[in-house]
């Protein structure tokens, strides 16, 4: 008997997986728009009901699709986000595979561009959006949630501001790591950014200064990264505590 390779068959709900991607990926379908029924799909396909609904499992595991129930229900393309890659960054921080200081790190390096680019391109527009956010984080805290909501928003303003849809997407999927980490790890806490570090690099970037906006930036990357790894020290501790035993408690 001669050696033969084994055939690696695809499995047909990967294919189906595969073919609705790509129709997403060049906007045949747009996020809001429902995906053809279960059974029109089957129909289309020449596949089983199994094929598709696994198909369809493995769209909404990959962020592509949602789906509603109800008699409008269906398969709904949502927009495509970084949530899954800061869901995977949780984990992997829960295990202890990425640490706060390397999450600083890549913050830092940054963060202190996106400043710098969206000092270049600013507009009158994005000048009154970023004025506004600056008084909304003057306001007193109410909660940890509303404390990383309003402090969140001028991180992704810059972002969208700097004219790269690449950095964009590492800076807003960066910040809900972050962000993530800080409920998962500290949600006692009412604040963990305090007010006014934003307004020295918000205000740069309303001037049109690129060099000093990125400066600021990178002085914020750094303070704040100080909290969370003071944040992460505690909380390793904390966890290191509890497997020992309760002898602290
Ligand atoms: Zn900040």
């Amino acid at each position: 008997m001669p050696k033969f390779r084994p055939i690696k068959q695809t499995r047909v709900s990967e294919e189906v997986a595969e073919q609705l991607k790509q129709s997403i990926l060049v906007g045949e379908f747009r996020a809001g728009d429902k995906l053809p029924s279960e059974r029109e799909l089957m129909e289309e396909f020449q596949v089983s009901r199994v094929a598709v609904r696994e198909a369809l499992r493995s769209l909404e595991n990959a962020g592509f699709v949602e789906t509603r129930q109800g008699a409008s229900g269906g398969a709904y393309i949502i927009e495509l986000t970084f949530e899954n890659l800061a869901n995977a960054f949780l984990d992997l921080f829960l295990a202890d595979k990425i640490s706060i200081p390397e999450l600083c790190n890549v913050r830092t390096l940054i963060e202190p561009e996106v400043a710098r680019l969206a000092a270049i391109n600013i507009t009158d527009e994005y000048r009154k959006k970023l004025a506004h956010i600056l008084e909304l984080e003057d306001l007193p805290v109410k909660s940890l949630a509303d404390d990383i909501e309003t402090k969140t928003m001028a991180h992704g303003v810059l972002a969208e501001i700097c004219g790269n849809r690449f950095l964009e997407a590492l800076v807003k999927s960066l910040m809900r790591v972050t962000r993530k980490v800080i409920e998962e790890v500290n949600p006692n806490t009412l604040s963990m950014h305090p007010a006014g570090m934003h307004r020295p690099v918000v205000q740069a970037v309303i001037n049109g200064k690129p060099v000093e906006a990125a400066q600021a930036m990178r002085i914020h990357a750094l303070e704040f990264g100080e909290i969370m790894m003071a944040m992460e020290e505690a909380y390793r501790k904390e966890v290191g505590l509890d497997i020992c035993g309760d002898e602290n408690a």
